[in-house]
């Protein structure tokens, strides 16, 4: 075609993902506006494609103010902020970047785990500040052979079971609905599961339907020996009930890639040596960027090629 397709931006993107675009499409970014709204009704109807991740998601606001919109392309496997039923009700295409990233977010959880139970950061910090000319580190938690609680086993949680087969740990999981055809016992019980488990690993999608779904009761359940780790949404765990846990006892530590009011930590968690705290850094490889900065590129130019996204999230 002769016109070049008007890209919407909803803010900054990786560079080379930002210069792969710009290549192609006119791209304009929302953000970089002096005033979004004024800028959105005078231009809206300008764009038919629209770019955001994961993290920025985009308003339904947004999405209403671009009458000739066509595609959303997202950079991220998350939800929680693109309401992609309404985009299908406008017609909208969806495309997002599953898989790519489940090895590197799987690799994360289980450092966070490693981390937490044998406590690699705390005894950094031990050998860093002379601890260790006092005394030797206090004896750790043995990993490989602990049980292995999954709650969310999705695209991720199934690599995250993959790799516990190599630290010969027995695994069950919880989710809605029993997945077919996985040799794993499925728990439809939550509490039972986080009872049952020494180590329960969050990795469901966040949003409204998984807020606080770790709550003070499952925290209890996990129980003094047990050690959770989330690497899914900072909405899903009850993030004061456990603060509390972890300073009381009732679980024994936690490792947290996710937040509830990111990049927001609340401080009380940096004087505790039981809990390791990432920066939502799960996906954050370069290799794993790439690979999803090059579909969300690739759901876009296929959508304008060919009518369909090459990853649809509808
Ligand atoms: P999938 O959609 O493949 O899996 C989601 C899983 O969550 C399914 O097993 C689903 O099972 C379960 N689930 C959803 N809702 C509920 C509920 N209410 N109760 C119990 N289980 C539920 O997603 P992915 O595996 O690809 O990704 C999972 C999430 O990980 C993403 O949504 C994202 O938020 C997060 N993530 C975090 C990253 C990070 O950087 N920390 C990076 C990438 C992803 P069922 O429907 O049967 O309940």
């Amino acid at each position: 075609s002769t016109t070049t397709e008007r890209i919407l931006a909803v803010g900054r993107l990786m560079p080379a993902l930002e210069q792969r675009l710009a290549a192609a499409f006119d791209v304009t970014s929302l953000a970089a506006q002096a005033d979004p709204t004024d800028f959105l009704a005078r231009q809206g109807a300008d764009f038919s494609g629209l770019v955001t991740s994961a993290a920025l998601g985009v308003d339904n606001a947004v999405i209403d103010a671009l009458p000739n919109l066509k595609v959303i392309s997202s950079f991220g496997v998350g939800l929680d902020r693109l309401d992609v039923r309404h985009a299908a009700a406008r017609g909208v295409a969806v495309g997002y970047t599953p898989d790519v990233l489940n090895d590197c977010v799987a690799d994360l959880a289980f450092g966070l785990m490693i981390d937490a139970a044998r406590q690699i950061s705390a005894a950094d910090r031990y050998v860093r500040r002379g601890g260790w000319l006092q005394a030797p580190y206090p004896l750790t938690r043995k990993v490989s052979g602990a049980r292995l609680g999954i709650v969310g086993l999705g695209r991720i949680g199934r690599v995250v079971a993959q790799r516990a087969a190599g630290f010969g740990m027995p695994i069950r999981y919880h989710s809605r609905r029993a997945v077919a055809g996985v040799a794993w016992q499925h728990e439809p019980d939550l509490l039972a599961l986080a009872d049952w488990a020494d180590f329960l690993v969050v990795i469901v999608a966040g949003g409204p339907a998984t807020r606080h779904l770790i709550d003070a009761r499952v925290l209890q359940a996990l129980g003094p020996q047990g050690y959770l780790v989330n690497v899914a949404r900072g909405s899903v765990v009850d993030e004061a009930a456990l603060l509390h846990a972890l300073q009381t006892g009732v679980i024994a530590g936690a490792g947290l890639d996710v937040y509830q009011d990111e990049p927001q930590v609340p401080p009380a968690f940096f004087t505790l040596d039981n809990v390791v705290l990432a920066p939502h850094m799960a996906s954050a490889t370069r290799e794993t960027r790439q690979a999803m900065a090059d579909l969300t590129f690739e759901n876009l130019a296929a959508f304008y090629a060919t009518g369909r996204v090459k990853v649809s999230a509808v």
